[in-house]
């Protein structure tokens, strides 16, 4: 230990931060076995307002033990689990100090969201003196960890080891003087301060290892490599270590961009599609960097999981993301593309913007699903296969259309109702960014859109913020579509009601979205009446007969759950009804038919 200490910078000069030191070792025991264990050396600083007398930590792992919330949120543990021990993962702190002080004495579980007192995922210490505001903790934790199965976001696959989520890992201490430490969920992900981080890891020599941030250092130890990573203003780290990765490299810099070196872990069976992978974060890279800002790593590293592990795949860790692609996957279907442009996204919205990923979901999720489909938007087709051809903004919100929204977007991960957790957080919080987007014209809603960025880099914003500054960068208040969008359960359907000779009646179904929509009501005579509309619904009468009636010509309601019955038209009412509404059958059954 003595000399990981010597080789990093004093932890004082990094005034007001949290670092984390880490020493350990990946250690491999029959089939499913793999164990990590070593110690940490955190210091942490005390930034809010009240002093502390307690400190909580993570131990994700243990989400994975039988009657952990996690396990419970899927109906237990599956059965052929229980039959298979060495499955399981688990997370221990062995021993802890606090500025010297042996405090392991004082540790206890505590379950803070649902009071399950099996579930072992967030573990506090209480400190026999309260830390003052502004004071600093040096905190030495030994620990071990044993990965499960390859399961959700991390595990053992076949050599192949995903290790995320492992080690002992501090709450967000807000500035009021609470903590934040939910459970570990089967909905929701993460949260955590900025930090730097120094980890070695010492692992058995063939293995080939892909980890967050900078490798400074490799040496060798008999049968083992030690590897020494760093890397500044993160808030976590995992590394993969595969028996088959191949590694390649490529470089990305523009005008707008430094240089970044991709790199890229590829299974060999998926070696030819390894310029997919590279073109995706490119185009990801090069779309974030012209409106939102460069990519602010040096780095970045695509793993492409084994398929034993495939489990831990499309996950975002800082500068590392996991991809996924099947062998032989046609070029006309871009799965692949989509998960590493999601994944790259990550960087920014919750990678830099570190909103709580728990609570609100959609602010990170939801905002970097709006970039996935812009982004794909450059491909021209998310799926150009067959007689199918689609784009990403057009499946997601086939899945709008069908799903029942029972919560708003605004829902703690866990909470929502069966089954519409992610149909919220990224698809119906994408569709109303898009529709933003689309209404105030791209370039002014980019611009917001990096001033957001701007604005809370390396900070913890809320939803409220996010508005705010929308609000704000746009010039105008754009409450009549966020609020019942983001704080009311539902969705939007706009719709022509019945067309009587000269009188139009339309009506907005579902949630009271108050916003200027575009009409155009072709007469008798060719003459051509263009309005907006934005109340619940409006009786309009015209000097002449009504030949054909069409709500948001332009298409830029991309909440409106149901597009078919935007339109009417007196030549042939009936046929363009069952068309469009075999077009729409079609396409829900196509995508249903999707993984
Ligand atoms: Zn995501």
């Amino acid at each position: 230990m003595k000399k990981i200490l010597s080789i990093f910078l004093p932890w004082f000069i990094f005034a007001g931060a949290l670092s984390y030191n880490m020493n350990v070792g990946l250690k491999l025991k029959g089939k499913w076995g793999a164990y990590v264990n070593g110690k940490e050396i955190i210091v942490w600083e005390n930034n809010s307002t009240k002093p502390v007398s307690s400190f909580y930590f993570h131990l994700y792992q243990n989400a994975f033990r039988e009657g952990a919330s996690f396990m419970e949120d899927m109906g237990g543990m599956p059965d052929k689990w229980k039959k298979h021990n060495e499955w399981w993962g688990k997370e221990k702190i062995i021993k802890i100090l606090v500025d010297g002080q042996d405090l392991t004495a004082n540790l206890s579980y505590v379950s803070p969201d649902d009071g399950n007192k099996k579930d072992k995922t967030v573990a506090v210490v209480s400190l026999p003196k309260a830390i003052p505001a502004g004071k600093k903790a040096n905190i030495e934790i030994e620990f071990e960890t044993k990965l499960p199965k390859a399961f959700a976001r991390s595990g053992v696959g076949k050599g192949y080891y995903f290790v995320s989520q492992w080690f002992p890992k501090f709450a967000v201490l807000e500035e009021d003087g609470t903590w934040v430490c939910h459970q570990y969920h089967r909905n929701g992900e993460f949260y955590a301060d900025f930090s730097t981080y120094d980890v070695k890891i010492a692992l058995p020599e063939e293995l080939k290892v892909a980890a967050t941030g900078e490798i400074i250092e490799r040496k060798k130890k008999g049968a083992h490599q030690i590897l020494l990573f760093h890397q500044e203003k993160i808030h976590d780290f995992a590394f993969v270590a595969d028996n088959d990765f191949i590694k390649m490299k490529e470089f990305y810099e523009s005008p707008v961009q430094p240089r970044v070196k991709i790199l890229l872990f590829v299974q060999p069976a998926h070696k030819n599609q390894a310029q997919r992978y590279f073109e995706s974060v490119k185009r990801a890279l090069k779309f974030y960097s012209e409106r939102i800002a460069p990519y602010p790593y040096r780095r970045i590293t695509i793993v492409d999981p084994d398929i034993s592990g495939i489990r831990t795949s499309g996950m975002e860790y800082p500068t590392m993301i996991s991809t996924g692609t099947l062998y032989l996957m046609p070029k006309g279907i871009r799965f692949q593309e989509e998960v590493t442009v999601h994944e790259f996204g990550h960087q920014y919205w919750y990678g830099v913007v570190a909103n709580d990923e728990t609570d609100e979901a959609w602010l990170d999720e939801g905002i970097n699903t709006f970039f996935e489909v812009n982004i794909m938007a450059t491909y021209k087709w998310m799926f150009n296969y067959l007689f199918f051809k689609s784009k990403d903004a057009e499946r997601q919100r086939v899945t709008y259309s069908k799903t029942t929204y029972a919560d708003p977007i605004i829902t703690p991960s866990w909470k929502f109702f069966p089954g519409t957790y992610s149909n919220s957080v990224y698809t119906k919080a994408t569709l109303t960014l898009e529709t933003w987007k689309r209404l105030v014209g791209e370039k002014k809603f980019f611009k917001a859109l990096s001033n957001y960025f701007y604005k809370y880099a390396y900070k913890h914003p809320h939803s409220k913020d996010f508005f705010q500054t929308m609000d704000e960068s746009l010039g105008k208040d754009w409450s009549g579509l966020w609020k019942p969008m983001f704080y009311k359960p539902g969705k939007v359907n706009w719709k022509v009601y019945s067309v009587r000779k000269k009188t139009l009646v339309l009506l907005r179904e579902g949630v009271d979205v108050e916003i200027p929509v575009d009409v155009v009501v072709k007469l008798s005579g060719g003459k051509e009446k263009k309005f907006k509309w934005s109340t619940r619904w409006m009786k309009k009468k015209f000097g002449l007969n009504i030949k054909e009636v069409r709500i948001d010509p332009e298409e830029k309601l991309m909440i409106d759950s149901n597009p078919f019955d935007n339109w009417w038209s007196k030549s042939s009412p009936l046929a363009n009804k069952l068309i469009s509404s075999f077009l729409d059958k079609l396409q829900i059954v196509f995508l249903n038919l999707l993984p």
